[in-house]
């Protein structure tokens, strides 16, 4: 259902669901027409000037913190919606996707009652006639647009309309076409939080609404995560209106694996950081650098270990028909530019399942080492001295994430503050402090969000100047 101004309601027009575990129809869900996204839009406006707009501190992290109860309360139901929509495995959607959106509910409810703001106490001097006190206010930017993708759908929607509220904006939320299930869960679980009328909208829709929402000229700031090519086509629409913009966008990923690295951790690592969600998480490795004494083994490792991963329990299919047509695209290419296929490489004879793969033997100009796949598969290549590997790893038009594997405690140091990317993990992957910032360099974002740093995008600083004591 959408959600607008408070009430549920339905569409003329519908678009299918499908499970992609089995390619089969398992729904429908209305479609948001423009006039549904200008009604949002408008009803965000005007809860602005509600009660909304006057609730304080106190009153806004009890809205958040009753978000997270009730998320909590009807967990098992998220989680079954999260892997309906997915295909994911259950488990992954209990130990991350549904915590994780409980955890930025009652993250920002913490973080915004323990945020204080700058104050300056100025000494008459010079041009100052008198002694003053300047201070900052945070407002609210307004109308925020939230877009999210399908990989993690609710984790990356609430990480954006949990901050958004925390700062008393009104929010227009539009996830993926592919995943709206959690997405209306929450618009319940709101409503039943007593949040006013208009504060949270909910559209559903693919990219015609979501284009219509981000163009809008009653919309004041725009949350995307998504592809970075959409991230172009939306801020050609923000520049019309001058929206601000934050934008977490696609990665090519790569992982460090040198040769003092404990080799064991390293495989199942990698493991994980290719393969976990079929390789859909942006923060995935994709490309992996092995220090050439070690290449062989681990190489040999890594495919033993992948060839043991269980369909449906270590990883679930790729999220549609199309996605998966573009994945198996990308390994007929690589096996046309010459690549090894150590393991996988095909699809798998059930729903949109491909199989998790392995490739090596390809250099590092090839379309397969500098395209973002999206998929359960990586790439990799050996590597001799460290500046090389630094400088193979930086060359890229991405930045979102990168690991290394050593236990030479100051090259990790020294080559971490060397990677060109929002997050360098050593010696684990995506462990996230909900307080750090998080974001990517070059075509994977624009901006960071995380801890403080999303209670920045999602206000607008002002600072007030009171004189003290000019002259009488
Ligand atoms: P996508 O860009 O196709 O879609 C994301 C959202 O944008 C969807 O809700 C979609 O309907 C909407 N959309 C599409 N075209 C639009 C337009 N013209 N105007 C407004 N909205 C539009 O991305 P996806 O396929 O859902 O997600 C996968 C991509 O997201 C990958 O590239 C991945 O790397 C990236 N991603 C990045 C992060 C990050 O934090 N950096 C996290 C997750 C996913």
């Amino acid at each position: 259902m959408l959600y607008i101004d408070g009430a549920f309601e339905s569409a003329a027009d519908t678009f299918a669901l499908v499970d992609p575990t089995d390619g089969r129809t398992t729904g429908t869900v209305p479609e948001a027409s423009a006039a549904h996204v200008d009604r949002a839009v408008a009803a965000a406006r005007r809860a602005l000037g509600g009660p909304w707009g006057e609730e304080g501190v106190e009153g806004r992290r009890a809205v958040l913190r009753r978000i997270a109860d009730g998320i909590e309360a009807r967990f098992d139901e998220f989680v079954a919606a999260e892997v309906a929509d997915t295909g994911k495995p259950r488990e992954l959607a209990a130990t991350v996707d549904i915590p994780r959106a409980v955890g930025n509910f009652r993250a920002y409810a913490d973080l915004l009652y323990g945020r204080a703001e700058e104050a300056y106490p100025t000494a008459a001097h010079g041009w100052n006639s008198g002694a003053a006190l300047s201070y900052t206010l945070r407002r609210p930017l307004g109308v925020v647009a939230v877009v999210a993708p399908w990989n993690l759908p609710l984790l990356l929607l609430t990480w954006k309309v949990a901050p958004a509220l925390a700062m008393g904006n009104t929010v227009v939320a539009k996830p993926s076409e592919l995943t709206p299930r959690t997405a209306t869960l929450l618009a319940e679980v709101i409503d039943a939080a007593g949040v006013p009328a208009g504060v949270f909208n909910l559209v559903h829709g693919a990219a015609a609404t979501g284009a219509h929402l981000v163009a809008h000229p009653g919309v004041d700031a725009i949350a995307f995560t998504g592809a970075t090519a959409t991230g172009r086509t939306i801020m050609g629409a923000a520049a019309a209106n001058l929206t601000p913009v934050s934008f977490e966008l696609g990665g090519k990923n790569a992982a460090v694996v040198f040769a003092d690295a404990d080799l064991d951790a390293a495989v199942a690592g990698t493991v994980r950081s290719s393969f976990t969600h079929a390789g859909q998480i942006c923060l995935c490795t994709e490309r992996v650098y092995v220090q050439r004494p070690v290449y062989d083994r681990f190489v040999r490792a890594l495919a033993e270990r992948t060839r043991a991963l269980r369909p449906g329990v270590d990883y679930g299919p790729m999220i549609s028909a199309g996605h998966r047509a573009k994945v198996l695209g990308h390994f007929r290419l690589a096996e046309e530019e010459g690549a090894t296929v150590e393991v996988g490489g095909r699809a798998m004879d059930q729903g949109f399942f491909v199989e998790p793969t392995v490739l090596t033997g390809l250099g590092d100009d090839t379309r397969t080492v500098r395209e973002e796949i999206f998929g359960p598969v990586c790439h990799v290549a050996p590597f001799d001295t460290e500046a090389e590997v630094v400088g193979r790893v930086n060359d890229s038009e991405y930045g979102l994430a990168a690991t290394v594997w050593t236990t030479d405690l100051s090259r990790a140091h020294r080559v971490a503050a060397r990677i060109e990317a929002g997050i360098v993990w050593v010696n684990c992957w995506n462990l996230r402090d909900l307080r750090t910032p998080f974001g990517g360099l070059r075509s994977s974002g624009i901006g960071r969000e995380g801890g403080a740093h999303s209670l920045d995008f999602f206000s607008e600083p002002v600072t007030v100047c009171v004189g003290i004591g000019a002259e009488q």
